[in-house]
């Protein structure tokens, strides 16, 4: 198989093969094309297994078509080393595209997060608690958000982000994509899935 048969946007091809990406891997194979479909989906994979674009490929395809500057897409993960390497990737399939990606994460100052949200991006990836604080000064607005991306689910849970996910989502549009990926599916991030996925389709690896 090849990233051929998506039928990317060509743009979005243009960045695959300048990231030296020619086969996909399992979970990209299997999740891409419900993910384009505008499916929710589990992604039970763990970091290494190319799931970061397993996720951001179908994103940029997206969000080629649509407004541009603002907020359509938001990734949330657990740690800034996280959120930064799914900045980096999105950046780089996405040279092409025109499109733009912000990080959100905390022990930083604020003011050059918030300077970046104002040029207008298209998708945020955030830690939890600087996120809340944005929302909380107004600095970010998500009520265009059609898709989220929870990454690294279990870790959130075990760093205990359960309540700060469930305060994000609640300004989130109901109507929306949601894709959860975790390494393990404990009990509570189980029943988080069945809370916010409607009719998820499962891709395990
Ligand atoms: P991830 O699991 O998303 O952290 O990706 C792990 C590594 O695999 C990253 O360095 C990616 O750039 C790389 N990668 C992802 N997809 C592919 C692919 N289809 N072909 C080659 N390398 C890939």
């Amino acid at each position: 198989m090849s990233f051929v048969s998506f039928d990317f946007h060509p743009r979005i091809a243009a960045g695959i093969r300048a990231a030296g990406y020619t086969v996909p891997t399992p979970i990209q194979t299997q999740a891409i094309p419900p993910i384009l479909q505008g499916r929710d989906i589990i992604g039970l994979a763990q970091t290494g297994t190319g799931k970061t674009a397993a996720f951001a490929l179908p994103i940029l395809q997206r969000l080629m078509q649509g407004p541009r500057g603002r907020v359509r897409a938001l990734i949330v993960a657990p740690t800034r080393e996280l959120a930064e390497q799914i900045h980096d990737a999105i950046t780089e399939l996405g040279r092409e595209t025109r499109l733009r990606s912000a990080t959100v994460y905390g022990g930083v100052s604020l003011q050059p997060q918030i300077a970046r949200l104002r040029t207008g991006v298209e998708i945020v990836v955030a830690c939890p608690g600087r996120l809340l604080d944005l929302l909380g000064q107004r600095a970010i607005d998500l009520s265009h958000v059609e898709m989220l991306v929870l990454d690294e689910a279990d870790r959130m849970f075990d760093m205990g982000f359960l309540p700060d996910i469930r305060r994000i989502l609640k300004q989130l549009p109901a109507e929306r994509q949601t894709m959860l990926f975790s390494a393990t599916m404990p009990d509570d991030i189980r029943q988080l899935t069945a809370e916010i996925l409607r009719r998820p389709v499962t891709v395990q690896i």
